[in-house]
């Protein structure tokens, strides 16, 4: 089948491959000079299949009124005349209750589990290098009470089969001995032993190019799509800045960009763009080897190489990817506090993109109203994590196979 990718980020490379190993003729378009230019480039690079907890949660309601005042805060939603913002915010609150949280949990965690055996297979097939570790990852607390709900997460997700262990503050120093040299309290950690880490650029990179060597898939880039044109329930063509192309079959993985493209289709998806941002410096020795994730500053830490990658932030600033200082300062400060010996001195890389993300949590995958047309989109905090899974899935749907999970709460009918 002649296949058209719309987009070469994790998403969209991840499933290219997918569908290129299976013997179909995959071409993918990207407005970028290669892959993984966008929110793909340089995110926290946790695999964190176990971390399936929505943002949208009970326990996020009491915390809102204080994130809206505070510019420091993980979460920063400021109120303004943006309709699609106001829509996503009301949705995002109708998801806080126990029982969606819950759904919604559930639902990442069977495409996480499922991700975590695609990636496995990935690898093996490839070989391809992406400074991958295996370590899991280390979820520390600095209160009491930050640290209890993430106990009842975890028991509450050890019923759906995502085994955690439960550490001590010594058994989490034991683990990861660069953290001893903080002065933060660190009440107890979690270790998520199931995840893994790994640089989401270099992973795009080198599976594109099994992609085209192997595989035959055509990468062309610099190609800026314009829109799609559609003919009772099938996308005839994409029209773009380099002429109209066609195929059988169309994926959107525009990231945040998708909605934007399949308005005039009159398919409403409710993704929007929350910023987040990351830096990158030299590791030396007091650096962590184990992926982290600081359950009370909300950041996210990953040794990649010779490289920490430091992220966090959930901005909600429209589509601007400026880099916004006043937001990479919280990261710093926290970073500097947990880890005061590393290579402060020297150059920071900092970054900044937008993950697509749906107000209940789970990305949006599978079928549209137009039956040549699917969805890899909204994939949120989670885009490294599920990228395998998604691939896998979305690969089925086309062939009109049964995926291999259960697709509730996974497609855009559960917006209807
Ligand atoms: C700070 C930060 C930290 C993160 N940390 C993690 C993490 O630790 N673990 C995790 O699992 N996830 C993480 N994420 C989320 C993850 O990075 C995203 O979910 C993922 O990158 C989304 O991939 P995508 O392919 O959907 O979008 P993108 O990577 O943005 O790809 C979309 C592509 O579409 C192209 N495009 C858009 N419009 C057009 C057009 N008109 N014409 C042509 N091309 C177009 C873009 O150029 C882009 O390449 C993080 C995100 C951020 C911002």
């Amino acid at each position: 089948m002649k296949i058209l990718v719309l987009g070469s980020g994790l998403l969209g490379v991840t499933l290219a491959y997918e569908l290129g190993r299976r013997g179909h003729d995959v071409t993918v378009l990207d407005r970028q000079p290669g892959s993984g230019m966008e929110t793909s480039y340089a995110n926290g690079g946790q695999l964190s299949y176990s971390h399936a907890e929505p943002w949208a949660n009970p326990s996020v309601l009491p915390k809102l009124p204080k994130w809206i005042l505070d510019p420091d805060a993980p979460l920063v939603f400021r109120p303004r005349l943006d309709w699609p913002m106001i829509k996503w915010g009301l949705a995002f609150l109708r998801n806080c209750t126990d029982s969606r949280a819950r759904t919604n949990c559930e639902t990442m965690l069977r495409l996480g589990l499922y991700s975590k055996k695609q990636m496995a297979r990935i690898r093996e097939e490839t070989g391809i290098e992406f400074d991958y570790s295996g370590k899991g990852i280390l979820h520390i607390f600095s209160t009491q009470k930050d640290f209890d709900h993430a106990k009842r997460q975890i028991e509450f997700q050890a019923t759906l089969g995502c085994e955690e262990k439960l550490l001590s503050k010594q058994e989490a120093l034991a683990l990861e001995p660069a953290l001893s040299h903080t002065p933060r309290a660190i009440v107890g950690g979690i270790h998520s032993f199931l995840d893994e880490s790994g640089d989401a650029l270099m992973f795009c990179n080198a599976l594109a190019k099994v992609a085209t060597e192997k595989h035959n898939v055509k990468f062309r880039y610099g190609v800026f799509i314009n829109r799609l044109r559609a003919e009772g329930n099938e996308i005839k063509a994409v029209f773009t800045d380099q002429g109209e192309i066609t195929a059988d079959a169309y994926v959107m993985a525009l990231g945040s960009y998708s909605p934007l493209y399949l308005k005039s289709l009159h398919i409403r998806l409710p993704i929007y763009p929350m910023k987040g941002y990351s830096i990158t410096l030299e590791a030396n020795e007091y650096c962590p080897r184990v992926s982290l994730t600081d359950g009370t500053y909300k950041v996210v830490y990953s040794r990649l190489g010779n490289r920490l990658r430091v992220a966090g932030t959930a901005e909600f600033a429209g589509y601007s990817q400026k880099i916004n200082d006043h937001r990479i300062a919280p990261i710093v400060r926290a970073a500097k506090e947990l880890f005061p010996k590393a290579n402060w001195n020297d150059e920071i890389k900092n970054w900044a993109c937008l993950r697509p993300s749906t107000p209940d949590g789970p990305p949006i995958m599978g079928a549209t109203p137009y039956q040549n047309l699917f969805l890899n989109t909204g994939h949120g905090t989670l885009g490294w994590t599920q990228a395998a899974g998604s691939a896998t899935v979305v690969s089925d749907l086309i062939e009109r196979k049964s995926p291999g999970i259960p697709l509730a709460g996974l497609t855009m009918e559960r917006y209807a």
